[in-house]
């Protein structure tokens, strides 16, 4: 083993030549250096604000369901480890990616059956959407290729998945011009509970009906719109979504990569609404923030259309595809939320997280407070300054990632409600001094 870097020459090293998300080269942020990580826990190389660990407010964005470093996991990678990290799955197959898929199979809603293990979230969705152009390509429909989206969401940085993305407020406004132009419906009307806005939906089932000819899919994220503004809205609109593209001829795709395994209080978010799409994407909690891995499952239906065209085949294939490893901690993390009373468990923090992130409602330039599931959002009157805000939260002992005008938090689901009432001290005083 080499001599461990002392935290100054780490930072240093970092600084010079390695990239973070969204960052420039050099980088400019100090990023906290953890050491290790446990329960709900981060523990740093040097205190931060006087702390030495932080609990993880963020789950590291939406994965770690089951907090770090737990038993269950640990064990199931150990066990795959001694028998094969990774082999090709081009003419290979093997036990953990064949249960894993028929364990989704079961779990996911109506009759998504077939399930492609891609090795991120922004992949799962490049497959989807591959999945229903070449889906209407095989059915001799090619005109069908572009897709239809709200404003105001996230998909994920490659390209296509980019292209329907939010097109002006959205973190790719770069590259307009550039993407392929796809057909964008407003914002859906904000309130998981608010009543269904009629003419809204009216829009909404208009522009799939102009659109039909060259529509392949409608993509959305179902209830949460996450790392485009974290709001929330009525699971109404995804029924008229299904009505209308099982209408006029359009495939479905519910991008549930941040919503999916339990995060809205539902195992999927288009249970809210008792909706199937044509395709759906699982990503972030799959291996309870493990390793990198995300599915796209779809029906027989858009199978069947693929198998029929000239290429007969889906057209994508990975190096780490389906790799083991990451397909037997997904498993053993499905299995343990499972296995247990995880609706109760996230019941438990949105009553935690809408008593302590109440108070924030009072503070000046708050404009909004929001609880859904495990989540946890307060909006603001103007930009965050990110790094005061950053720091005021870990001087409350807590890893919180604010961004824009907003700061959120979504925690393990194993949180006590000690370390809940620290967050939403954590979230006011991120929202006074950020
Ligand atoms: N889709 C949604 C809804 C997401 O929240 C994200 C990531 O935040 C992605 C896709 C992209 O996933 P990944 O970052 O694993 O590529």
């Amino acid at each position: 083993m080499p001599d461990p870097l002392s935290t100054a020459e780490l930072l240093e090293l970092d600084r010079r030549h390695v990239w973070h998300p969204y960052g420039p080269m050099p980088g400019r942020q100090t990023p906290l250096v953890v050491e290790s990580a446990s329960g709900v826990r981060l523990r740093l190389a040097e205190p931060v604000e006087g702390r030495a660990e932080l609990v993880d407010g963020m789950s590291s964005w939406w994965s770690a369901v089951h907090g770090y470093n737990h038993p269950v996991l640990n064990e199931a990678a150990g066990a795959q480890l001694g028998r094969m990290s990774h082999v090709m799955f081009g003419g290979l197959t093997h036990e953990p990616a064949v249960r894993l898929a028929r364990r989704l199979v079961e779990l996911t809603p109506g009759d998504l059956e077939h399930v492609f293990l891609a090795d991120s979230g922004s992949v799962s969705v490049e497959v989807a959407l591959k999945m229903c152009l070449q889906y209407w390509r095989s059915l001799g429909r090619p005109a069908k290729r572009r897709l239809l989206t709200w404003r105001g969401g996230y998909h994920g940085d490659t390209w296509q998945p980019m292209s329907v993305c939010d097109p002006e407020g959205g973190m790719h406004r770069l590259w307009s011009g550039v993407l392929a132009e796809q057909v964008f419906a407003p914002v859906p009307p904000a309130g998981f509970d608010a009543p269904l806005d009629e003419s809204y939906a009216v829009g909404l089932r208009r522009l799939v009906r102009e659109h039909a000819d060259e529509l392949a899919a409608v993509i959305v994220e179902p209830v949460v719109q996450g790392a485009g503004g974290m709001r929330f809205h009525s699971p109404a609109y995804l029924r008229v979504l299904r009505e209308a593209c099982d209408e006029y001829g359009v495939l479905l795709v519910f991008d549930e990569i941040a919503t999916g395994f339990g995060r809205t209080g539902r195992l999927f978010a288009a249970d809210h609404a008792g909706v199937t799409p044509d395709v759906l994407c699982l990503g972030k909690a799959l291996t309870g923030g493990y390793l990198t891995m995300a599915a796209t499952l779809c029906t027989p239906r858009v199978a069947e259309g693929i198998s029929r065209g000239e290429v007969p085949v889906l057209a994508h294939g990975p190096t780490f595809m389906g790799n083991p490893l990451a397909a037997a901690v997904a498993l053993a993390s499905v299995e343990l939320l499972t296995g247990r009373d995880w609706a109760a468990e996230v019941r438990r923090i949105e009553r935690g997280l809408r008593a302590h992130l109440a108070p924030a409602a009072e503070l000046p330039g708050v404009r909004d407070v929001r609880v859904l599931g495990a989540i946890g959002v307060v909006q603001l009157d103007r930009e965050i300054d990110m790094a005061a805000a950053t720091r005021a939260a870990a001087r409350e002992g807590v890893w919180l990632r604010p961004f824009r005008d907003l700061i959120y938090t979504m925690p393990p689901y194993v949180t006590d409600d000690a370390d809940l009432a620290r967050i939403g001290a954590a979230v006011c005083a991120a929202a006074r001094e950020g």
